[in-house]
């Protein structure tokens, strides 16, 4: 703990990936972890953790990094907080985020823009760019993400670490400030394949307090020889050449594990931002609600920025009873087709690889529509309309900036998933 805080005076200040460190309590805090004999034996003793702002963790602040949320203090631990605490694990403070997680790029904090420690012009991603820069930048052993469409992979990308989303219904939700629920996970950030395995098992299993979460089998390390891999056409072709490349040579590694490659099509990844954008717009307008300024802070409307009044407006609009089946309706048949399309087409395959994110960060503070900023998501979004879990590992960079390869499996094969991230590794 003390070799992090050191590291986060000297670094964060650069960065801005954390935005709010007690370094009293978590020295107390390790000082009661050092006295317990039964802590030693622990999964996570020893492990210094940092969580996204969306995610309770008793007695922080859970702002969401929205100016909304910004005197709320965190009255629980949310499950996933609690699992890490019974471990042994340690929190050392609240990562920076895209404001409610609306976002790619880590730019729309009301706390300010979170930099990419591998390329310090550049955007980390988002929205968990926070827990990806402060893994990143060492000033942790893990983190916590939440991934909506995408927003633990693009950051693992663009900063050059390990994000895994699990299955949805793998981990508890419970104590995590919705974007949209019924895409919604969280997960870890880490510096190895094997970290990522270490913390899914710790934070996953069954919880009476969100009723989506099933219960699965410790996931194991295994030999990922004889596996197929699944490549999608469309989706490499939606995918800047230089990136290609490097996912091109990436999946020649799958080869020399002794993986068999096979050619897939899926003809819906038009689809994948309307559907992914209409369903966010339409939940996150209903989940912000109760910000009205009498219960948790202030009236989200007078207060947040821009993106996130986009969503308000356009989910408010296209959920009125005259608009909901020309758009949120529509959405919702599509959603169905893909996801029954894609777990066609991986029905003979173990995995699927292929590129995070489709074109390099842009530079901070470099002016995007709002088109060209979703369009980061185009090959994200598609894991969280099929319920599917996926992984990214670095794997190789352009001009100095990190390239994340995305792993992705059919729903509730987590296990498949974070032992080809470990195999690649
Ligand atoms: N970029 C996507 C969005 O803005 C994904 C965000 C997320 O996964 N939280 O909605």
């Amino acid at each position: 703990a003390e070799h992090y805080l050191e590291r986060i005076e000297k670094i964060n200040k650069k960065i801005n990936a954390l935005i709010e460190v007690n370094a009293e309590r978590v020295l107390e805090e390790a000082k009661k972890l050092e006295k317990d004999e039964k802590a030693k034996k622990k999964p996570l003793y020893g492990k210094v953790v940092v969580v996204k702002a969306n995610i309770n963790v008793d007695g922080y602040t859970i702002s969401c990094a929205s100016k909304t949320l910004e005197n709320y203090i965190a009255p629980y631990d949310a499950t996933v907080v609690q699992k890490i605490k019974e471990n042994g694990g340690l929190i050392i403070g609240i990562a920076n985020m895209d404001e409610f997680a609306c976002g790619s790029s880590g730019e729309t904090s009301y706390y300010g823009a979170t930099k990419n420690p591998k390329a310090e012009d550049r955007i980390p991603g988002g929205s968990s760019s926070g827990s990806a820069a402060a893994v990143s930048a060492d000033l942790c052993d893990l983190a916590l993400g939440s991934d909506t469409g995408g927003s633990i992979r693009n950051p693992a990308s663009h900063c050059g670490v390990v994000g895994f989303k699990p299955s949805y219904g793998v981990v508890s939700r419970y104590g995590l400030c919705d974007l949209a629920m019924s895409f919604d996970q969280i997960g870890p950030l880490t510096k190895t394949a094997e970290d990522a395995l270490l913390l899914t098992n710790i934070i996953k299993g069954k919880d009476l307090k969100d009723t989506t979460t099933v219960e699965t089998k410790p996931f194991e390390k295994k030999d990922i020889k004889g596996f197929k891999v699944g490549v999608i056409k469309e989706f490499m072709d939606v995918v800047d050449k230089k990136i290609r490349d490097k996912i091109e040579t990436s999946i020649e590694v799958f080869k020399d594990i002794g993986c068999e490659i096979v050619e897939l099509n899926y003809k819906y990844v038009d689809l994948a931002l309307p559907t992914y954008y209409l369903i966010n717009y339409v939940e996150f307008f209903s989940s912000t609600r109760r910000y009205d300024g009498r219960r948790y802070g202030y009236k989200i409307e007078d207060v947040c920025g821009e993106e996130v009044l986009r969503r308000i407006m356009i989910g408010s609009m296209i959920s009125q009873k005259e608009y909901s089946g020309k758009y949120y309706k529509n959405a919702l048949r599509a959603r169905n087709l893909m996801r029954n399309e894609m777990i066609k087409i991986m029905k003979d395959v173990d995995i699927i690889v292929g590129a995070t994110v489709p074109k390099l960060p842009h530079k901070l503070g470099e002016k995007l529509t709002p088109m060209e900023m979703y369009s980061y998501d185009v090959l994200t979004v598609p894991a969280n309309i099929c319920g599917l879990c996926a992984g990214v590992v670095p794997c190789g960079e352009i001009n100095g900036i990190p390239i994340g390869l995305q792993i992705q499996g059919k729903p509730f094969d987590d296990e498949k998933v974070l032992n080809a991230m470990i195999a690649f590794e």
